[in-house]
Protein backbone atom coordinates (compact mmCIF):
# COMPACT_ATOMS: atom_id res chain seq x y z
CA UNK A 1 0.00 0.00 0.00
CA UNK A 2 0.90 3.04 -0.84
CA UNK A 3 1.58 5.57 1.69
CA UNK A 4 0.16 9.59 0.79
CA UNK A 5 3.10 12.52 1.27
CA UNK A 6 1.47 14.82 3.73
CA UNK A 7 3.89 18.55 4.14
CA UNK A 8 4.31 18.12 7.95
CA UNK A 9 6.30 20.79 10.15
CA UNK A 10 9.68 19.05 9.50
CA UNK A 11 9.37 19.45 6.00
CA UNK A 12 8.64 23.16 6.01
CA UNK A 13 11.13 23.65 8.09
CA UNK A 14 13.74 22.14 5.91
CA UNK A 15 11.95 24.48 2.78
CA UNK A 16 14.42 27.53 3.83
CA UNK A 17 17.77 25.16 4.04
CA UNK A 18 16.55 24.00 0.56
CA UNK A 19 16.20 27.51 -1.01
CA UNK A 20 19.32 28.60 0.61
CA UNK A 21 21.29 26.02 -0.42
CA UNK A 22 20.15 26.99 -3.93
CA UNK A 23 20.53 30.42 -3.29
CA UNK A 24 24.14 29.41 -2.51
CA UNK A 25 25.08 26.87 -5.51
CA UNK A 26 22.61 28.03 -8.33
CA UNK A 27 25.17 30.38 -9.68
CA UNK A 28 27.91 27.62 -9.69
CA UNK A 29 25.74 26.15 -12.62
CA UNK A 30 27.73 28.27 -15.01
CA UNK A 31 30.77 25.72 -14.85
CA UNK A 32 28.64 23.55 -17.54
CA UNK A 33 30.54 24.57 -20.61
CA UNK A 34 27.83 24.89 -22.95
CA UNK A 35 25.38 26.89 -20.92
CA UNK A 36 28.32 28.88 -20.23
CA UNK A 37 29.79 29.76 -23.45
CA UNK A 38 26.02 30.47 -24.91
CA UNK A 39 25.14 32.43 -22.13
CA UNK A 40 28.24 33.71 -20.11
CA UNK A 41 30.35 34.59 -22.92
CA UNK A 42 32.71 37.01 -20.43
CA UNK A 43 32.69 34.33 -17.65
CA UNK A 44 33.47 31.95 -20.13
CA UNK A 45 36.60 33.83 -21.15
CA UNK A 46 36.23 34.51 -24.67
CA UNK A 47 37.57 37.09 -26.32
CA UNK A 48 39.72 38.14 -29.18
CA UNK A 49 39.06 35.60 -32.07
CA UNK A 50 42.79 35.73 -33.44
CA UNK A 51 43.59 35.13 -29.89
CA UNK A 52 43.43 32.00 -27.77
CA UNK A 53 44.27 32.67 -23.97
CA UNK A 54 46.75 30.23 -22.18
CA UNK A 55 45.85 30.03 -18.75
CA UNK A 56 47.11 27.45 -15.90
CA UNK A 57 45.78 26.57 -12.11
CA UNK A 58 46.75 25.49 -8.40
CA UNK A 59 50.58 26.69 -8.56
CA UNK A 60 52.58 27.86 -7.72
CA UNK A 61 55.17 24.46 -7.22
CA UNK A 62 58.50 24.56 -6.67
CA UNK A 63 58.95 21.12 -8.28
CA UNK A 64 56.84 21.71 -11.65
CA UNK A 65 55.91 25.00 -12.41
CA UNK A 66 60.02 25.91 -13.40
CA UNK A 67 59.39 23.53 -15.90
CA UNK A 68 56.40 25.37 -17.20
CA UNK A 69 58.48 28.79 -16.94
CA UNK A 70 60.99 27.51 -19.14
CA UNK A 71 59.36 25.69 -21.97
CA UNK A 72 57.26 28.89 -22.06
CA UNK A 73 60.29 30.81 -22.51
CA UNK A 74 61.32 28.52 -24.92
CA UNK A 75 57.76 28.79 -26.88
CA UNK A 76 58.11 32.71 -26.51
CA UNK A 77 54.71 32.51 -24.95
CA UNK A 78 53.35 34.42 -21.87
CA UNK A 79 50.39 32.87 -20.06
CA UNK A 80 47.66 33.80 -16.48
CA UNK A 81 48.53 31.40 -13.91
CA UNK A 82 45.75 31.25 -11.65
CA UNK A 83 47.56 30.88 -8.47
CA UNK A 84 46.39 29.67 -4.72
CA UNK A 85 47.25 31.95 -2.02
CA UNK A 86 48.55 29.59 0.51
CA UNK A 87 50.75 28.40 -2.63
CA UNK A 88 51.86 31.88 -2.93
CA UNK A 89 52.61 32.70 0.87
CA UNK A 90 54.37 28.62 1.08
CA UNK A 91 56.23 29.09 -2.12
CA UNK A 92 57.12 32.61 -2.99
CA UNK A 93 59.79 31.94 -4.89
CA UNK A 94 58.43 30.36 -7.80
CA UNK A 95 55.14 32.51 -7.38
CA UNK A 96 58.31 36.21 -8.16
CA UNK A 97 59.64 34.16 -10.71
CA UNK A 98 56.08 33.84 -12.68
CA UNK A 99 55.66 37.80 -12.48
CA UNK A 100 59.75 38.24 -13.47
CA UNK A 101 59.44 35.93 -16.68
CA UNK A 102 56.13 38.09 -17.64
CA UNK A 103 53.42 36.16 -16.90
CA UNK A 104 50.22 37.31 -15.35
CA UNK A 105 49.22 36.21 -11.88
CA UNK A 106 45.32 35.76 -11.18
CA UNK A 107 43.80 34.25 -8.15
CA UNK A 108 42.35 31.30 -7.53
CA UNK A 109 41.63 31.42 -4.31
CA UNK A 110 42.92 30.71 -0.90
CA UNK A 111 42.85 26.87 -0.57
CA UNK A 112 41.52 24.34 -2.80
CA UNK A 113 37.98 23.39 -1.19
CA UNK A 114 34.99 22.86 -2.33
CA UNK A 115 32.50 25.34 -1.26
CA UNK A 116 29.79 22.44 0.47
CA UNK A 117 28.40 25.30 2.93
CA UNK A 118 27.46 28.94 2.29
CA UNK A 119 29.98 30.77 3.75
CA UNK A 120 30.31 34.83 3.09
CA UNK A 121 32.46 35.95 5.82
CA UNK A 122 35.19 33.46 5.21
CA UNK A 123 34.78 33.87 1.22
CA UNK A 124 35.24 37.37 1.46
CA UNK A 125 38.32 37.02 4.02
CA UNK A 126 40.06 34.21 2.35
CA UNK A 127 39.80 36.35 -1.02
CA UNK A 128 41.10 39.27 0.21
CA UNK A 129 44.32 37.58 1.68
CA UNK A 130 44.68 35.62 -1.69
CA UNK A 131 44.37 38.84 -3.49
CA UNK A 132 47.01 40.54 -0.97
CA UNK A 133 49.71 37.71 -1.69
CA UNK A 134 49.40 37.57 -5.14
CA UNK A 135 49.39 41.31 -5.21
CA UNK A 136 53.18 41.45 -3.12
CA UNK A 137 54.43 38.88 -5.15
CA UNK A 138 53.33 39.73 -8.64
CA UNK A 139 54.45 43.27 -8.21
CA UNK A 140 50.56 44.49 -9.15
CA UNK A 141 46.79 44.11 -8.07
CA UNK A 142 45.52 40.54 -9.97
CA UNK A 143 42.34 41.38 -12.12
CA UNK A 144 40.89 37.58 -12.60
CA UNK A 145 39.48 35.44 -10.15
CA UNK A 146 38.75 31.51 -11.04
CA UNK A 147 37.40 29.40 -8.02
CA UNK A 148 38.59 26.09 -7.66
CA UNK A 149 36.59 23.43 -9.75
CA UNK A 150 35.36 26.56 -11.52
CA UNK A 151 32.43 26.34 -8.54
CA UNK A 152 31.44 29.87 -8.18
CA UNK A 153 28.72 30.19 -5.79
CA UNK A 154 26.60 32.77 -5.16
CA UNK A 155 29.23 33.74 -1.69
CA UNK A 156 32.12 33.65 -4.30
CA UNK A 157 30.67 35.73 -6.81
CA UNK A 158 30.15 38.53 -4.35
CA UNK A 159 33.56 38.24 -2.69
CA UNK A 160 35.57 38.70 -5.91
CA UNK A 161 33.06 41.56 -7.04
CA UNK A 162 34.17 43.47 -3.08
CA UNK A 163 37.63 42.30 -3.89
CA UNK A 164 37.76 44.38 -7.39
CA UNK A 165 38.19 40.96 -9.43
CA UNK A 166 36.39 39.54 -12.35
CA UNK A 167 35.63 35.65 -12.75
CA UNK A 168 36.78 33.96 -15.16
CA UNK A 169 36.47 29.94 -16.18
CA UNK A 170 37.16 28.45 -19.42
CA UNK A 171 36.18 27.22 -22.56
CA UNK A 172 38.68 24.07 -23.01
CA UNK A 173 40.56 22.17 -21.02
CA UNK A 174 42.69 19.22 -21.52
CA UNK A 175 41.70 16.61 -18.58
CA UNK A 176 45.30 16.99 -18.08
CA UNK A 177 44.59 16.33 -13.97
CA UNK A 178 43.84 12.79 -14.58
CA UNK A 179 45.74 9.71 -13.59
CA UNK A 180 45.77 8.13 -17.00
CA UNK A 181 46.55 11.92 -18.86
CA UNK A 182 49.17 11.68 -21.07
CA UNK A 183 50.76 14.58 -23.69
CA UNK A 184 48.80 12.97 -26.55
CA UNK A 185 45.53 12.88 -24.68
CA UNK A 186 46.01 16.27 -23.36
CA UNK A 187 46.44 17.96 -26.94
CA UNK A 188 43.85 15.92 -28.43
CA UNK A 189 41.46 17.06 -25.79
CA UNK A 190 42.05 20.31 -26.38
CA UNK A 191 42.14 19.77 -30.21
CA UNK A 192 38.44 18.91 -30.58
CA UNK A 193 37.52 21.47 -28.27
CA UNK A 194 39.73 25.05 -29.07
CA UNK A 195 38.74 27.58 -31.20
CA UNK A 196 39.64 31.39 -31.78
CA UNK A 197 38.40 33.53 -28.72
CA UNK A 198 38.95 30.69 -26.39
CA UNK A 199 40.86 29.91 -23.32
CA UNK A 200 42.79 27.11 -22.91
CA UNK A 201 42.76 25.42 -18.93
CA UNK A 202 45.64 23.65 -18.08
CA UNK A 203 47.66 22.72 -14.75
CA UNK A 204 51.18 23.65 -13.72
CA UNK A 205 51.26 21.46 -10.74
CA UNK A 206 49.69 18.09 -9.12
CA UNK A 207 48.26 19.83 -6.15
CA UNK A 208 44.62 18.77 -6.45
CA UNK A 209 45.13 16.62 -9.11
CA UNK A 210 46.71 12.86 -9.90
CA UNK A 211 50.41 12.80 -8.46
CA UNK A 212 52.51 13.78 -11.87
CA UNK A 213 49.89 14.39 -13.76
CA UNK A 214 51.06 17.94 -14.54
CA UNK A 215 54.16 16.17 -16.95
CA UNK A 216 51.07 15.52 -19.26
CA UNK A 217 50.05 19.07 -19.71
CA UNK A 218 53.99 19.69 -20.11
CA UNK A 219 54.59 17.41 -22.82
CA UNK A 220 51.65 18.47 -24.57
CA UNK A 221 52.24 22.03 -24.41
CA UNK A 222 54.32 22.34 -27.55
CA UNK A 223 51.91 20.55 -29.65
CA UNK A 224 49.21 22.54 -28.48
CA UNK A 225 51.27 26.00 -29.37
CA UNK A 226 51.99 24.47 -32.59
CA UNK A 227 48.10 23.71 -33.47
CA UNK A 228 47.28 27.10 -32.51
CA UNK A 229 49.87 28.93 -34.51
CA UNK A 230 49.41 26.97 -37.48
CA UNK A 231 45.96 27.70 -37.71
CA UNK A 232 46.53 31.69 -37.30
CA UNK A 233 45.90 32.24 -33.51
CA UNK A 234 48.04 33.69 -31.12
CA UNK A 235 48.41 32.33 -27.94
CA UNK A 236 48.85 35.01 -24.53
CA UNK A 237 47.64 35.48 -21.34
CA UNK A 238 44.08 36.55 -20.54
CA UNK A 239 45.36 40.57 -20.61
CA UNK A 240 46.05 40.26 -23.90
CA UNK A 241 42.68 38.23 -24.86
CA UNK A 242 40.28 41.13 -25.25
CA UNK A 243 37.97 38.64 -22.61
CA UNK A 244 34.41 39.77 -23.92
CA UNK A 245 32.91 42.77 -20.81
CA UNK A 246 36.83 43.59 -19.79
CA UNK A 247 38.74 46.35 -21.19
CA UNK A 248 42.05 45.22 -22.38
CA UNK A 249 44.66 46.52 -20.95
CA UNK A 250 46.87 49.37 -21.94
CA UNK A 251 48.83 48.44 -24.83
CA UNK A 252 48.39 44.84 -25.20
CA UNK A 253 46.03 44.73 -28.51
CA UNK A 254 43.30 46.38 -30.46
CA UNK A 255 40.52 46.96 -28.36
CA UNK A 256 38.23 44.96 -29.86
CA UNK A 257 35.96 42.18 -27.84
CA UNK A 258 35.36 38.92 -29.68
CA UNK A 259 32.15 37.21 -30.58
CA UNK A 260 30.46 34.50 -28.82
CA UNK A 261 32.43 31.49 -30.22
CA UNK A 262 29.88 28.85 -32.31
CA UNK A 263 29.96 26.35 -34.80
CA UNK A 264 33.66 27.42 -35.84
CA UNK A 265 36.03 24.69 -36.63
CA UNK A 266 38.71 23.71 -34.24
CA UNK A 267 42.09 25.72 -34.62
CA UNK A 268 39.84 28.11 -37.50
CA UNK A 269 40.35 31.81 -36.35
CA UNK A 270 36.15 32.35 -36.09
CA UNK A 271 35.38 35.42 -38.11
CA UNK A 272 34.61 38.50 -36.71
CA UNK A 273 30.67 39.05 -35.70
CA UNK A 274 30.35 35.55 -36.07
CA UNK A 275 27.58 34.61 -33.60
ZN1 LIG B 1 42.15 24.23 -9.35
Amino acid sequence: MRESFHAGPAAYAVAPVVVAALAHIGPAATWLPGLRRRRFPGLAGLGRPDHVALTFDDGPDPTSTPHFLDLLDGLGVRATFFVLGENVVRHPAPARELARRGHELAVHGWAHDRPWLPSPARDTRELRHAVRAVAEAAGRVPRWYRPPYGILTSGRWAAARRAGLRPVLWTTWGRDWRQDATPASVRATVAADVRGGGTILLHDTDHACAPGSWRAALGALPDIVRDCREAGLTVGPLEEHGVVGAALCPGTGPSVCGPVMSGASPFRPAAPGQP
